[in-house]
């Protein structure tokens, strides 16, 4: 009898697949990956493939970071053990078909402990000990932009008419750029559901079933990369960034969230006042009491705080509502199974596994410790006198993550050292550099 990766190279090659690109997350979300050709893919899958460990501490700009367990200790491997359950054929790319990969030590099966994908198996672990099977929706929002090579960046918005929000056709995309992304998508096997043109101009959303966290963070993080190659071969740009631009909107990561007991009951549906369970409240309760710390999952760039703020349909302050979008956690009006938390919090630049397993951690801590979440906000949304004001920048994230003990003990504490090292390392590094605003504001009149 063949071995079962036998079988699979066999009819990879009878489908004319013959190379298999392996991907898998570093610490920011940032697709890493090798294209292994099919007949190597017995060894990739018998010894791993291997990578620098570096991958977890380099910059975007491919600079890197000093975390530990990196260039203390010689820039070690790691393994990177191709996932054949995740196999799917690249829709837009002939003859390859594409998996993720597991980070793991070298030489073993044993998960990299600062690996997202790893912390948010040991979150959603966590849960688990309570009887309780997190699911997750993504939603993503991103801008798509053209080159233009009299614009500072080197980009402009894409079609650039603004007002578009929830319209499809040509109107607000003039070549038809969503219908192509979401039909490869689907092919793709993403889960992908629906998508509309958002607020801003050149801004696309497109959402995502919902599913078990881990299946859900690995179509998020995969959605991310495809959305980023489709635009490339028609030689543009679809950016996750926060906050790209100054005249629009920033561009959201919103999660809903249910948890399922063993014998599939959504343990959110409940009865009065609100239709939702005490279960629901304290889960509300652990992601309000965790806002501060989550921010820097769910927010963690330099830009991200620029996309909070008042009438921003993103939130301002940590509070919930019943149906209410000016609200950091909203619940929409679906009761029964349907019963969820959509946080608005993350924008979509979050590495999504990082920021669902903030989430889920966060669910965990409230549920366990029977948490009580503050009344509702009635109304408007960004009034101050109402809730507490999420961190300002990043470096106020960063300190509420360090001081946030019961969050990180269920992250994981490698995890934690390594994400606060690079991320204040990028604090640091922008802290010192003069921005052209600066200039503009300063350097005539003073
Ligand atoms: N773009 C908004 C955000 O940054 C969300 C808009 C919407 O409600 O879809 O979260
Ligand atoms: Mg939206
Ligand atoms: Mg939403």
């Amino acid at each position: 009898m063949s071995r079962p990766v036998e079988d699979v190279v066999q009819r990879l090659t009878a489908d004319g697949i013959d190379v298999v690109r392996v991907s898998y997350t570093d610490l920011i979300g940032v697709e890493r990956a090798r294209d292994v050709l099919v007949e190597r893919l017995p060894q990739a899958v018998e010894h791993g493939l291997s990578f620098c460990r570096a991958i977890y501490h380099t910059t975007p700009r491919g600079g890197t970071v000093e975390v530990p367990g990196g260039l203390d200790a010689g820039l070690p491997d790691i393994c990177v053990r191709p996932d054949l359950s995740t196999l799917a054929t690249v829709p837009w790319e002939d003859g390859v078909a594409s998996c993720l990969g597991e980070a793991c030590e070298p030489g073993s099966r044993e998960p990299c402990p600062e690996g997202p994908r790893e912390v948010l198996r040991r979150a959603i672990g966590r849960l688990r000990e309570l009887g309780l099977e997190a699911v997750a929706g993504p939603e993503l929002e991103y801008y798509l932009c053209e080159p233009d090579p009299s614009s500072p960046t080197g980009w402009r918005r894409y079609g650039d008419a603004p007002g578009n929000v929830y319209t499809a056709g040509r109107k607000g995309d003039p070549d038809g750029h969503l219908l192509r992304t979401l039909r490869h998508l689907r092919d793709l096997g993403l889960g992908v559901t629906m998508g509309n043109h958002e607020f801003g101009g050149g801004q696309f959303e497109i959402n995502l079933a919902h599913s078990g966290a881990l299946d859900a963070a690995d179509r998020a993080f995969r959605f991310k990369a495809a959305v980023q190659e489709i635009a490339r071969l028609d030689g543009r740009l679809a950016t996750f960034m926060a906050k790209p631009f100054n005249d629009e909107g920033g561009s959201g990561f919103h999660v809903h969230l249910s948890c399922l007991e063993a014998d599939g009951r959504n343990v959110f549906e409940g009865g009065e006042p609100d239709g939702l369970s005490e279960t629901a409240h304290h889960a509300i309760a652990g992601v309000l009491a965790h806002a501060p710390a989550l921010t820097a999952l769910l927010n963690p760039t330099i830009n991200s705080y620029k996309r909070f703020g008042p009438d921003s349909l993103a939130p301002w302050l940590i509070d919930w509502g019943l149906d209410n979008r000016s609200a950091m956690v909203r619940i929409p009006p679906e009761r029964g199974a349907a019963s969820r938390l959509e946080v608005r919090l993350g924008d979509a630049s979050a590495n999504p596994y990082l920021g669902v397993a903030g989430l889920v951690a966060a669910v965990y801590l409230g549920i366990r410790d029977k948490a009580s979440a503050p009344p509702p906000l009635e109304g408007y949304g960004y009034d101050a006198a109402k809730a507490p004001v999420l961190p300002a920048d990043l470096p106020a994230a960063l300190d509420a993550l360090a001081a946030d003990e019961a969050l990180t003990e269920v992250l994981g504490q490698e995890f934690t050292t390594a994400f606060l090292t690079y991320k204040r390392d990028e604090a640091a590094r922008f802290r010192r550099h003069v921005t052209d605003w600066e200039f503009r504001e300063y350097a005539y009149h003073l």
